[in-house]
This record gives C-alpha cells, structure tokens and sequence, in this order.
C-alpha cells in the first residue's frame, strides 16, 4: 500500500515538473516548436540531478527559477535573449526604464505569480516524492542523453572555421539549452557589444589611406540606396515576366545586367562591398577605407539613413561603414533585433537629409530593410501600390510584393529628388540575393546560402537626373570592386581605384570573377543555378 503511494506521488511530481519546464521555457522567451524539446531537456536534466543528491536538485531547480523570474517579463514580452534586447539594455536611459516597467501589463504580472506558485507545488511534491536515489540503467541512459545533448553544440561551436577569437565566448555561444542558456546568451551578446563598441571607436579615429587626386562631382545631391535580399531574376527590369519593378522597368536609367555581389548575405557582402580591400587580396578588407571615408576626403557632406539596426547581426558591417557619415540616423537602435517597420520612414529622414545644408555636394545613404526574410511581415499598406495577390504561394506573393514595395520606394525618392530642382543621381543595389529552398511542410521559401549563382546575382542600377535613356552594361562585374564603382559615380579620383572605377562603366569583362560562399572564396562561374519561379497561369495576378 505504502509503494503505491510513493508511486503515485513520484508520478504527481513528474507530470507537474514537466509543467513546470514547459512553463519555465515561456518565461525564458520560448515559444516556437522547440519548446517541447527544450522542455523535455530540462526535464531529463532536473530527473538525473535528482537521482544524484537532493541537494544537487535543490540548487538546480532554484537557479531555474530565478532565471525564469529575473527573465520572465522580457522572455514573454520579447522573446529569446537576443542582440537586439542586450543592446536595448545598454541604450536605455532611466527614463525608458521607467516606462518600460510602468507599461508591462497585469497580464505579464500574474503569469510570474502563476509560475512562482507552480514552482513552490512542484517542489513540496518533490520532497514529498522521496525520489529514490537508486541508480538503475534508466538513470545512466538518460544522464549521458542529457550530457551529450548538451556539449554537442559547444563542441561544434569550438571546431565551426567561421569565427577565430576568443575560444571561451564561442562555447558560450554552443550553449544551447535552457536555464544556461539564458546566461549564456547574456554574457555572450554583453561581450560582443562591448567589442563592436571598442571597434567602432578605433575605426572613427584612425586615418584613411585613401590617395585623392581630384574630385568633380556629377550632381548636386548623390542618393545611394543599399537594397536587401532582392533577386535580379524576380524583377521584371531584369526579364521576370510579371511586372514586379514597373517604374524601374520605365525609368531611364544605367543598368549593369551582370552584376554579382561579393557574398550572399546581408553582412558579408556588405562588409565586401562598403570596404576597400588591399591590392589583389580581395578578401583582406581594410576597414579605414570605408565608403563614408572615401566621400567624406572627397568633400561630400553625408547622410547615413538605415532602417536596418545599429547593432544586429546583420548590421554591424554597414554601421562600421556608416562611421564617418557626417549624420547618421538608426530606425531600430532603440528596441529591436530586426525591423519590421517599412522602408517609407525613412522618407522624412531623406527630406530633411535634402534640405539640409543645401549648398554643398551630399551624399545620401539609405539603408533599407527591402526584401529581408520574414517577407509576408515585409507587407506595408504604406504603399499605395497594386499588389499580386490570389497566388497560391503566399510567400512567393509576399516576395514579389516587397519588389514592388521596394520599386514603388526608389521611385518616391526619385520624386522627391525632381521635386527639388536641383541635379540629382541615385544608385540602387542590393546586398545579396537568395535561393529556392523547398520543403514539404511549408512549402516555396527564399533563403540564404553560397551554393547558387543567384544567391549573388543582384541588380546594380543608377538613376540620374540627366538620364535620357535607358543604357545597358552587358559585361559581367565583380562586387568586390563596388569600392571603384562607388568612386567613379562620385566623380572621385583616387590612384588605387581609378583604373578598375573605369571599367565598372564600360564592356571589359574580367575573369573568373569570385564569390565567397560563407566559408571560402569560390569561382561564380562553378556555382549551381536556381530558376527563379514561374507562377502559374491560372494565377491570373489581381492588381489591385
Ligand atoms: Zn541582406
């Protein structure tokens, strides 16, 4: 009668400490499908730490709460620790704290309450349980499950080539399951931040090794639009055969057809494109040499305009070249990992950027979020455009969307530039391009890889006030050489640059022209090729 009950009462636990781990990983910022494994890692975790000691559990369990409740508030209101939310806490002042606490909800409140009586029921049936300490095969199999799941990550983490520093934040960076992992992530992103900071500040201070000769600037005001994720083959300019770039399709206009982007993600290709590389050694970057430095030495008063974060992932190569913009303005410092505000803000920041300082040539830096992943949150009513809608494939419907969105925006900025009169050039470029990735769950997805020429076949346009016509360069060009592109546009001359500046303009090809694909330098012309899409005909695209 006695064993029954004991039974009994381990099965109670059991099922309340899975609860508890379930409920543990919310307040931890989990809520996707991983969840259950998290949970049941956890789970596995706490059982074999309470087969050791009792002690052992105590301090385990204990931690796991205090974890949940110092995180709690931000797990459920913002999810996973992320750069975005480390950053946010290094930026906020004490009266953003203020109101940050001042507005968490009730709701937010009584689910820490909630878990912290959870907690103390989950405990009394764990003492109560009197959980034998015996030690049979389960607790074996499950003890080295838990170990080895748990050191797969950081020993992976320690042998990926990626990244060369500091072997101790790479572990912690492997450090994948929960509580450890919350703070694993914050000491890893608190570092990390800390050393982007550091960087940065070098960068600002330590001199260019440009070498300018002379400088006519073409036009008054100089708009360079950094476009994201947007794919040559999808736009109509470049043959799609749905009209996804109409004023671009319209519009006089340069436009490279072979333009191939240095890397196929956000920021390696942009840390290729936006810094000057030592002679013949592509991939030795020198980050002095920034785009913003080169224009900056040529006489250009700057503007650096992003709705890309300051301090994301993806970011931190295109704010290392923002430096020695004169103006910079972030969309998303503040309290984001990543946008999910339009393109359109930035708008105002562009009209302020034109009237400013009206006299001296500028260039205008806009940074846009454009095509990035997530495409269907890309969607904006902001835009008064005709949209595809009824295809079968929403993200395909939502990708051709944000092109038109993206159309739709150069065109607006080009409007706002006529409307001031004054002479005007505009180049729009995108970072990278993307894949096809297919699975049988979800369907038509784009993604980022190195494996396929288009993940670097991007479009490379310039749009001047005194265009007249719309003139095609044929011959294939290489991103790493944006550097000279970028000069030759602004009437830069600069000895390192000249002679390559010349040839972005002209019909020479040079080859093999190389990409790298994440890991090392490849030949383009080796990569494999992804067809784009071809909608189906019944889809009968609505224009609305
Ligand atoms: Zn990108």
């Amino acid at each position: 009668m006695k064993k029954i009950n004991i039974n009994k009462l381990s099965a109670l636990f059991y099922c309340l400490l899975f609860i508890f781990c379930v409920f543990s990983m919310h307040l931890y910022g989990r809520t996707s499908q991983h969840t259950i494994t998290f949970g049941l890692w956890m789970m596995a975790s706490l059982y074999v730490t309470a087969k050791v000691s009792r002690k052992l559990f105590t301090g385990y369990f204990v931690f796991s709460v205090v974890i949940a409740l110092l995180y709690g508030v931000t797990g459920l209101l913002y999810g996973k620790m992320s750069y975005g939310i480390v950053t946010a806490l290094f930026n906020t002042d004490t009266g953003e704290a203020t109101e940050f606490i001042l507005t968490i909800p009730i709701k937010i409140y009584l689910i820490l309450f909630a878990y912290l009586i959870l907690s103390i029921i989950t405990y009394k049936a764990y003492k109560k349980a009197n959980i034998n300490q015996k030690k049979g095969k389960t607790f074996y199999i499950l003890s080295s499950l838990v170990v080895i799941i748990f050191m797969i990550n950081p020993i992976k983490s320690l042998t990926n080539a990626y990244n060369t520093n500091n072997r101790l934040l790479k572990v912690l960076k492997g450090i994948h399951y929960y509580p450890f992992r919350v703070p694993a992530d914050f000491t890893y992103y608190t570092k990390d931040y800390f050393d982007k900071l550091a960087e940065f500040e070098r960068i600002k201070q330590a001199p260019d090794t440009f070498n300018i000769t002379k400088t006519e600037p073409q036009h008054q005001i100089n708009v360079m639009i950094i476009g994201e994720s947007m794919r040559r083959d999808y736009m109509s300019l470049y043959g799609y055969p749905h009209p996804t770039t109409p004023f671009l399709d319209k519009t006089p206009s340069t436009i490279w057809d072979d333009y191939i982007s240095p890397s196929g993600a956000t920021a390696l290709a942009l840390e290729r494109s936006l810094f000057a590389h030592k002679k013949d050694k592509i991939e030795e970057q020198i980050y002095t040499d920034s785009v913003t430095a080169l224009a900056k030495k040529a006489g250009y008063y700057q503007y650096w305009i992003s709705n890309q974060g300051v301090f994301s992932m993806y970011s931190t190569a295109a704010t290392m070249a923002s430096l020695k913009a004169d103006y910079r303005w972030f969309n998303s410092s503040k309290n984001k990992d990543f946008i999910s505000h339009s393109d359109i803000g930035l708008l105002q920041q562009l009209d302020y950027a034109i009237n400013d300082k009206a006299n001296q040539p500028k260039l205008i830096t806009l940074h846009i979020s454009g095509s990035h992943s997530k495409f269907c949150s890309r969607m904006s009513n902001e835009y008064k455009i005709k949209r595809f809608k009824q295809l079968e494939d929403k993200e395909l419907s939502c990708y051709l969307n944000s092109l038109r969105q993206t159309d739709n925006f150069i065109e607006l900025v080009y409007n706002q530039l006529k409307s001031t009169g004054k002479s005007f050039s505009i180049m729009y470029f995108s970072d990278h391009g993307l894949s096809t990735f297919m699975t049988k769950l979800s369907g038509f997805h784009l993604t980022h890889s190195g494996k396929y020429k288009q993940n670097f076949d991007v479009p490379m346009i310039i749009l001047s006030s005194d265009n007249n016509v719309q003139k095609h360069i044929e011959a294939r060009k290489s991103g790493y050489d944006f550097m000279a592109l970028f000069a030759q546009w602004l009437g830069i001359e600069e000895t390192s640059l000249k002679e390559r500046g010349k040839k972005m303009f002209d019909e020479s090809e040079e080859k093999p022209i190389y990409v790298f694909d994440f890991s090392k330098v490849v030949k383009y012309d080796s990569l494999k090729i992804d067809e784009a899409a071809v909608l189906p005909k019944s889809a009968n695209l609505i224009l609305e």
